[in-house]
């Protein structure tokens, strides 16, 4: 935890933007001191919001000292948890989402994501998620959705994460999707398609707006191969790396299968560490023409991969360069970087203390302002557990950071512990030894 400031000592500079908060005694908080409480929240994995009251207790504890020095602020008291929920009322989504920006973008500037890059661009990958669910509806925004026997009423988000080493995903950009997203009478996989690519067409121009000068190359399912995504990234000048289905361009599939069959120079073999065979094959400007009338030109790129006597096909799109030297990278960086945002990203999110699925607002507005919190600490999460820094701190005991620690979950714990009873050394708070430390990964 010492550690956190050092890795961002802007933090509290762009916390600034933040209006203070009052707890129902009408005590006032400082807007930054809040916004700690908020990712403390997900940062100690504490699993709902009624435990900052108890694990976060002032009494005999740091909690309020080491708080009050990270936050720059001087709190008598600390806040209960509604007045972190009134708080987030009052405070508008936008600053949270200008954080997370900030974050990344700190962590692109000094070069720490560089290992990661397909071909000299960062991967973006975009995938949409349930995040809650209801019986009955429990807002105008809700999603319905119609079985048999039951409707269930949900709240989904398209996520856009920048893949970086070691397995890290970092969230960019969060899109709610809403119920007026949904056009009427239609099939589920439609409404899926429906709710998802209207949400990227917001999701995109912020994206573009918070990384304009980033080079990024968009990794998404087959949904997102269509016109509508082939021309954002036309005009922000995006590459892509999108998976390809015969059902979803029949057309364009055909001809893809019938030139592979012909260009046998395209063609590259590879046998893995663990004895998996992959087959390579790759066609050139493949043409497509949308359902706007609309033409576009892209690589086609399969992967047969065979694995315990069983072959499997993967198929992608792509404006990247495909030739022998890039086909590698392309499918794997790229392609199969998205399978990554499942497990690394949801999964983690839904099965850890970070408790995705959890109910921390019924207010859609104030539940968008915990998600990102959320996603914020988890960024946190992640540079501990993944970085050097701790890594190093094991090494000296000759372990891994997880050997050392037995468990992710105990990282959270042993965090908490040093919170509630050690007072953090002065060196941990100095933004001159900050500047001077390099972050790298553990991608082994
Ligand atoms: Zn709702």
């Amino acid at each position: 935890m010492q550690t956190i400031r050092h890795f961002f000592p802007e933090l509290n500079t762009w916390l600034d933007d933040l209006p203070d908060g009052r707890d129902p005694e009408r005590i006032v908080y400082e807007g930054r001191f809040l916004a700690w409480w908020g990712i403390a929240l997900y940062l100690f994995q504490l699993g709902s919001r009624r435990q900052l009251d108890f694990e976060l207790s002032a009494d005999g504890t740091f909690v309020l000292e080491n708080l009050n020095r990270l936050a720059g602020t001087n709190q008598q008291t600390r806040p209960v948890h509604d007045t972190l929920d009134y708080f987030l009322e009052h405070s508008r989504v936008a600053g949270f989402d200008k954080l997370r920006t900030q974050m990344v973008r700190r962590l692109i500037r000094m070069k720490t994501l560089e290992e990661a890059r397909l071909l000299g661009y960062l991967v973006v990958l975009i995938d949409g998620t349930g995040l809650l669910c209801w019986q009955r509806r429990h807002c105008a925004e809700c999603l319905v959705q119609r079985h048999e026997k039951t409707t269930l009423y949900l709240h989904k988000v398209l996520e856009a994460k920048l893949v970086g080493p070691a397995g890290m995903v970092l969230s960019v950009g969060s899109e709610f999707i809403a119920n007026s997203d949904v056009e009427a009478g239609k099939s589920a996989e439609a409404v899926k398609q429906d709710c998802e690519l209207k949400a990227f067409s917001r999701l995109a121009p912020q994206l573009h707006q918070a990384f304009p000068q980033t080079r990024l190359v968009l990794a998404g399912d087959s949904l997102f191969a269509c016109g509508r995504v082939l021309q954002v990234a036309k005009e922000y000048d995006w590459r892509y790396v999108l998976t390809f289905k015969e059902g979803h361009m029949p057309a364009v599939w055909s001809d893809f299968q019938e030139l592979l069959a012909l260009s046998s120079r395209n063609r590259l073999e590879v046998v893995n560490e663990e004895g998996v065979r992959q087959v390579y094959g790759w066609v050139h400007d493949l043409s497509y023409e949308d359902d706007e009338g609309r033409r576009w030109s892209f690589h086609g790129v399969q992967c047969l991969e065979t694995k315990a006597g069983e072959t499997s096909c993967f198929a992608w799109i792509t404006n990247l360069p495909v030739s022998a030297k890039t086909v590698e990278a392309i499918a794997q960086k790229g392609g199969r970087a998205r399978w990554k945002i499942e497990n690394e990203g949801f999964n983690r999110q839904k099965n850890s203390g970070l408790n995705l699925e959890h109910v921390y607002s019924t207010d859609p507005e104030k539940l968008q302002a915990y998600y990102l919190l959320m996603q914020i600490a988890f960024m946190i999460t992640q540079l501990l557990e993944r970085g050097s820094l701790l890594r190093q701190l094991a090494a000296a005991w000759g372990q891994s950071t997880l050997q050392w620690f037995g468990s992710l979950k105990n990282i959270a714990r042993r965090l908490l512990e040093s919170l509630r009873y050690q007072r953090w050394p002065e060196a941990s708070y100095d933004p001159q030894t900050a500047a001077r430390l390099r972050i790298g990964w553990n991608s082994s």
